[in-house]
């Protein structure tokens, strides 16, 4: 398609007709091109004052009798055009329809009817019920409905802890989550903690943060951080303390074992620069066959000692007792055929000895006892 807005008289022709956001349209390219080529040319935009919506006064009139919803309606655009015609204009919002003496009382009979049938009802948008609900005072007679306040508090206190959410609260008072929280207000209960609840000091520097897991806003030096892949210093989102707890629940799970070496020999692989071509699977089906217990001594693997071993932490030793991913023949990569899981202990003393040499070690030191 020939780019038709590049020509001036087109443009300019174009131009007495429709709006740039009609041309934009038709020419299947943003308004911020059109606006550009239009500036170029040095034209100048018409603005079209057919609609009857662009017409000050009939605005002016309307607008005293009607609330924008309705006028949107019977010119057929939205509220939004209508309310920017109404602020280029300069004509003043009239509280939309003040609402009769029926209407308010029509309010008050019906308190525990939802928001949006009585929207539907009244012909209102919903915020507008909504405030003239709260000017005559009906929130605080929904939030009452919630009588049972040992029981909000319970399920609450289980919300907080992650066992159930806020919509299993709101469906068993029957009501909407806004009205769960202006009964928290009501009762003062403090806000469940979010990561994102941060406390800085003058100098923008992060001094508190929120923990999401033990709901507890804590010093900034409980959190682990670390560098992100943009250079930014990020901070985790659980505490230090809840973080370590996660790790042991997570390393004491038999079924997350396999990913655990799988990761770990990948990274193994990469920096001797071998072959790697294992899967969790592979891995998977190995531990089963050895019963999750070293081959060697048989002794069960005991994993989460990674945390709980301090020496380990210092570089003394490895937890002897964990599993660990091992090359039969050094060297030649982690493949399906080379490849065997055994204890740290096991796995130390063997190294990279070979048969002959062990054979030899043993006949060395039973002579030597
Ligand atoms: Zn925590």
């Amino acid at each position: 398609m020939d780019k038709l807005y590049k020509d001036k008289e087109w443009l300019e022709k174009e131009l007495i007709q429709k709006s740039p956001t009609q041309i934009t349209k038709e020419q299947g390219v943003g308004l911020h091109t059109i606006c550009r080529w239009i500036k170029k040319f040095g034209l100048k935009i018409e603005y079209h004052r057919n609609n009857t919506y662009q017409n000050k006064k009939w605005l002016e009139k309307e607008t005293k009798i009607k609330h924008f919803k309705q006028i949107a309606q019977e010119c057929n655009v939205s509220t939004a055009t209508i309310s920017l015609w109404a602020n280029r204009f300069k004509v003043q919002r009239v509280s939309p329809l003040q609402y009769s003496a029926r209407d308010k009382q029509y309010l008050l009979d019906h308190p525990d009817t939802n928001v949006k049938i009585l929207a539907k009802k009244l012909n209102r948008s919903i915020q507008s019920i909504c405030q003239q609900r709260s000017r005559l005072g009906i929130h605080k007679i929904i939030v009452r409905l919630i009588l049972d306040n040992d029981q909000f508090i319970k399920m609450w206190n289980l919300y907080v802890k992650r066992e159930c959410t806020k919509r299993d609260i709101a469906n068993y008072f029957q009501c909407s989550m806004a009205t769960i929280d202006a009964k928290r207000r009501e009762l003062k209960i403090p806000q469940k903690i979010a990561k994102s609840d941060i406390k800085r000091d003058k100098n923008n520097n992060i001094v508190k943060k929120g923990c999401c897991k033990c709901n507890k806003l804590l010093l900034i030096s409980n959190f682990c951080d670390k560098y992100n892949k943009y250079g930014n210093n990020v901070y985790n989102n659980i505490c230090k303390k809840c973080a370590t707890q996660y790790q042991i629940k997570y390393r004491r799970n038999k079924n997350n074992w396999a990913k655990l070496l799988y990761l770990k020999a990948k990274k193994r692989a990469k920096k001797k620069n071998v072959k790697f071509s294992l899967t969790i699977d592979d891995i998977q089906a190995r531990l089963e066959q050895q019963g999750y217990q070293c081959p060697v001594f048989n002794i069960p693997y005991e994993m989460d000692k990674y945390i709980t071993d301090n020496k380990f932490r210092k570089g003394l030793s490895r937890p002897q007792k964990s599993a660990s991913i091992d090359e039969t023949i050094p060297n030649k990569g982690y493949t399906q055929n080379n490849f065997d899981i055994m204890s740290n202990r096991a796995n130390d003393l063997k190294k990279d000895g070979t048969l002959d040499e062990f054979e030899a070690l043993v006949k060395y030191l039973r002579v030597k006892k």
